[in-house]
């Protein structure tokens, strides 16, 4: 009998599997209040036009930023929006920071809805039709940073315009925080926080651009996801260097310094950081993976057995699955000699690094020198920001982001998940765990391409969203 015992455990585990699979159902969740607004669809697409035409394109060399378009958006938005400037409190910080304060009944629980407005800049020539003309053809508008971020910029700043005619007063006090400076990971909002720090205000929930309401991102779900940065990967450049007396490159020994620095560079590709399950991705595997088709309900269902599949499967693929669960490392740049028949005396890699989890810079940077296993060479962290923690999903703000998104975006499944790339509310990490990455657009596949590339452009429908989501947003604050 002896020889019926793996097939009885295997039979055994496999009903485990597929019953846990069947129960792994989606979360009941309560309709939210239908409401809708009557908005200013033609003047709300005029005066966006009107701002993307100033060109405020950032740039870590402030002498090459050309202010004026900075200040022309500024006039431009005291025109478009006097009952803002009329009804709230109003600071410059820095050269491109603007914080408002829309006072509310309490000060207790206060909001912050945050967008940048500096844009990337274009390769004009790629583009066909002009990036700063503010064209609106076919229902969509044309132009850099259309969504990336002067579509939320203007959705926040049309939605306290329209509640403020309308004589509303927020419950709590409402602050919208831009700056003109994220992309290129500029001062002024590090500066805003420490204004609210200094001030002791500590912020009940902070929204800012991160993902979007999106298809065909999740294995096995077809429907809209609404997905919610809860947290960010750290960031930080590291680069490996060495050093030889150079020479003439025809009697070379076995190993130039280029050689030892590939070798190092290949054990290092071969050891990936360890796999983690981070809070961000546990939480995103619960709520869509219940809305995923049956066989990867089996193995969203059962990660206590699935997980080292997935970690081998990540480990092989890389791309965008394998990020979500665990640090990864880009060799993005080198350098040797400059000449073909000189030994370099000097050369480097530097490798490009997303934290996740427990690691830090200062952990990854020592786990590079063990993996590298070569002590003559030199490490250096060239800059670094580590993790942020994770926000809370378990609180107000999250609820009435939830239900204000499901208000505009009804078949939408909310999700919470882990940011890859860097965004200026990382900063309000600072001094709260309540920060949400989301930027209040459904974009498609092809959408969310035009970000920082060419033909950036949004369609129309989608910005009268964006704005009634603020609304709702203030409504429910
Ligand atoms: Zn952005």
């Amino acid at each position: 009998m002896w020889w019926l015992i793996f097939p009885g455990i295997l039979l055994v585990l496999i009903i485990i599997l597929v019953v846990r699979a069947i129960l792994f159902k989606p979360y009941t969740i309560t309709e939210p209040v239908k409401n809708d607004f009557e908005l200013d669809n033609e003047g709300i697409m005029h005066r966006f036009s009107e701002l993307i035409k100033c060109k405020t394109i950032s740039d870590r060399d402030t002498a090459k930023v050309n202010f004026a378009e900075f200040e022309k958006l500024h006039n431009l938005i005291k025109n478009f929006y006097p009952n803002v400037f009329y009804k709230c409190d109003f600071e410059k910080v820095l050269d491109t920071g603007l914080l408002f304060r829309w006072p509310g009944d309490k000060k207790e629980e206060p909001i912050v809805l945050m967008s940048h407005y500096d844009v990337v800049p274009v390769n004009e020539d790629q583009w066909d039709k002009p990036a700063f003309e503010g064209i609106i053809e076919n229902n969509e508008l044309w132009g850099r940073g259309t969504l990336d971020t002067k579509g939320t910029f203007v959705g926040i700043l049309e939605a306290a315009e329209f509640l403020i005619k309308q004589g509303y007063v927020p419950k709590n006090d409402i602050y919208f925080s831009f700056s003109g400076d994220e992309e290129v990971a500029g001062p002024t909002c590090p500066a805003i926080v420490e204004l609210f720090s200094k001030r002791n205000i500590i912020p009940a929930m902070v929204i800012d651009e991160g993902g979007a309401v999106v298809e065909g991102v999740f294995p096995g779900v077809k429907s809209q996801c609404a997905l919610v940065g809860i947290a960010e990967k750290g960031i930080t450049d590291i680069r490996m260097t060495m050093k030889s007396g150079g020479g003439h490159a025809s009697a070379p020994m076995p190993h130039t310094i280029l050689g030892q620095l590939s070798q190092a560079v290949v054990n290092i590709e071969n050891n990936p950081f360890k796999f983690q399950l981070t809070p961000p991705v546990i939480k995103m595997f619960d709520i869509l993976g219940r809305h995923s088709s049956f066989i990867f309900r089996i193995i969203f269902a059962n990660l206590w057995c699935f997980s080292p599949v997935l970690n081998m499967m990540c480990k092989k693929s890389g791309g965008e699955l394998n990020a979500l669960m665990r640090t990864t490392v880009a060799f993005t740049m080198a350098s040797g000699s400059n000449a073909t028949n000189v030994l370099p005396p000097k050369a480097s890699f530097t490798a490009n690094l997303r934290l996740l989890g427990n690691d830090t810079y200062d952990s990854a940077m020592e786990y590079l020198k063990k993996k590298a296993d070569n002590d003559k060479i030199e490490f250096e962290i060239i800059h670094g920001s580590n993790p942020t923690i994770y926000s809370s999903t378990d609180c107000k703000g999250w609820n009435t982001l939830n239900n204000s998104i499901r208000q505009t975006w009804p078949d939408a499944i909310v999700s919470p998940y882990l940011m890859f790339a860097a965004s200026d509310s990382r900063h309000f990490c600072r001094i709260t765990d309540k920060v949400y990455k989301f930027s209040a657009m459904h974009l498609t596949k092809q959408e969310r391409g035009y970000i920082h590339g060419n033909n950036e452009r949004i369609s129309c429908d989608a910005v009268y969203d964006i704005v009634k989501f603020y609304i709702r947003v203030i409504k429910q604050s």
